[in-house]
């Protein structure tokens, strides 16, 4: 009786195993697909379905490791490619279509690179390609290559959209034996290729790495720099065409620095740019300009907004602070925008502009000429001033087409009731040239170098006294001449 129980039970028992077992091996192979899963989610990009950056860092890690072992002229070849103005698409066609035009751009190095090319993308717009080679001509061949795939159109919702790319490349061993420092250095590479204009590969050497690093040094010093107030602003006088007489002065930020002496903001600037610091600049310069303008209560003071100022900086605020804290009249104040300034955002802007000269400022359309669409400038905001860019004033008398250019623009500016001006003005034919077409303000080298701001009075002075010293002479004979 007790036997066939036994043998029931057994058997149920064993079925029971049997499924157990199932079920185990079952949640076994599903934790196994969802590990593999998740290994490769950690290992690739979501968008694009490439490798990413981790993984990126692995493989070229061994690819190293390789190369030690083999001990021959191997080489590791590391490419960072970054899109061009990637941001205008996303601007211009929306951010769909630069997940598109991104998809696409990875299918099209993936085609470009011979298999044993392992392709990455780091996020953004920005790719990486590891290639292992016998020699150091794989960097050049792999540049060629990388910039072939850029030579097509790229089909973006069925619309044909040409791109650039940058290029940077540093390779192992000759620029580094980490990851992090080949990594590193083709990143140097490519923002040089950036730097230079961009659409170019670039292969890393020596010079670049100590380029970057005078620039890590020059944005450290700035920063004290703001923080200690040792920028000071120089200003450089506008001459009136009508009475010779200077109207009004334009702020130049100058920095003596300990070491490198007197460093001009074309080259301090763009640094500036990038380390975040233009905010801090920018509201060092207005304020200086509004503590000096009380110097001078009859002239104008311009000063220059940066682009940043538009954009991270409540700048209708800052002014307002700025007239609350200084007895100055907004009305002396020319506030100068380029633009690049103006390209972002219309809307926006022209917000930003019709709030600052609600509060009495005047505005001047900066480096007119230089950009795309100057004309359109003018007619979707309202300037006080145009500033004609020097490279149409530099030898217009000997430039009949620049002449009538700037001749319909003088026409045309005036007739919106705007004040021209022209800068760089070097010599006394540019200036002559210049009055008879009917500009209002000359500023230049002709009349004077920017000073520091304890010069303008004497400035000021010579300029409106007729004929008196010498270098007034001089300008005035010219004048008359
Ligand atoms: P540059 O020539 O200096 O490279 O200019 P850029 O406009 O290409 O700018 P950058 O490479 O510095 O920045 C790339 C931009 O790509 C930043 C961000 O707005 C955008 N972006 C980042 N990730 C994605 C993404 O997954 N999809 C889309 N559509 N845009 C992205
Ligand atoms: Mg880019």
């Amino acid at each position: 009786f007790i036997l066939p129980l036994v043998m029931m039970g057994l058997v149920g028992a064993g079925m029971l195993t049997w499924v157990m077992i199932g079920r185990l091996k079952r949640a076994s192979s599903e934790l196994e697909n969802r590990e593999e899963l998740s290994r490769h989610q950690a290992l690739h990009d979501a968008l694009s379905g490439l490798p990413n950056r981790h993984h990126f860092v692995e493989r070229l890690q061994d690819a190293l490791d390789g190369l030690i072992q083999s001990r021959n002229n191997g080489r590791v070849v590391v490419a960072y490619i970054d899109v061009d103005r990637f941001k205008d698409v996303n601007d211009t066609m929306g951010h769909q279509a630069g997940d598109a035009l991104i998809m696409a751009v990875a299918q099209r190095l993936s085609v470009t690179l011979t298999p044993s090319d392992f392709l990455a993308r780091f996020g953004g717009d920005e790719f990486a390609v590891l290639r292992r080679a016998v020699s150091a001509d794989a960097a050049e061949e792999l540049a060629q290559r990388l910039r072939s795939a850029f030579e097509d159109a790229f089909d973006v919702y069925g619309q044909h959209v040409r791109m650039t790319a940058s290029i940077g490349i540093a390779m192992a061993p000759d620029h580094g034996a980490s990851p992090q420092e080949l990594m590193r250095h083709a990143d140097i590479a490519l923002y040089q290729g950036k730097n230079q204009g961009r659409d170019r590969a670039m292969l890393f050497c020596a010079e670049m790495a100590a380029e970057v690093e005078q620039r890590r040094e020059i944005e450290l010093d700035l920063e004290g720099a703001i923080q200690s107030n040792a920028l000071h602003l120089h200003y450089q006088p506008l001459i009136s065409c009508n009475s010779g007489k200077v109207t009004g002065v334009a702020a130049l930020l100058r920095w003596r620095h300990p070491t490198r002496g007197d460093l001009s903001p074309a080259m301090f600037v763009p640094v500036a740019e990038e380390a975040g610091l233009m905010p801090a600049l920018g509201t060092f310069v207005l304020t200086r300009a509004f503590e000096e303008a009380k110097l001078w209560p009859d002239l104008e003071v311009a000063i220059n907004l940066s682009p940043v100022q538009f954009r991270h900086v409540d700048l209708v605020d800052l002014l307002k602070n700025l007239l609350k804290d200084h007895d100055v009249d907004p009305s002396r104040i020319v506030l100068e925008v380029t633009e690049g300034v103006l390209m972002e955002s219309t809307e926006r802007n022209r917000q930003i502009l019709d709030a600052v000269r609600e509060l009495g400022f005047k505005i001047a359309l900066d480096d007119f000429g230089t950009g795309y669409s100057s004309l359109r400038y003018l007619c979707d905001f309202r300037f006080d001033k145009i500033k004609i860019d020097r490279a149409f004033v530099t030898g217009i008398h000997e430039r009949k087409r620049a002449m009538t250019i700037i001749q319909s623009v003088v026409t045309l500016g005036r007739g919106l009731g705007m004040d021209i001006v022209a800068e760089g003005v070097e010599t006394e034919a540019e200036a002559s040239v210049m009055r008879l077409i009917g500009v209002t303000e000359l500023q230049g080298f002709f009349f004077s170098h920017a000073v520091p701001s304890a010069k303008i009075a004497e400035l000021v002075d010579a300029f409106g006294r007729p004929a008196a010293d010498a270098d007034t002479a001089r300008v005035r004979r010219e004048q008359r001449a």
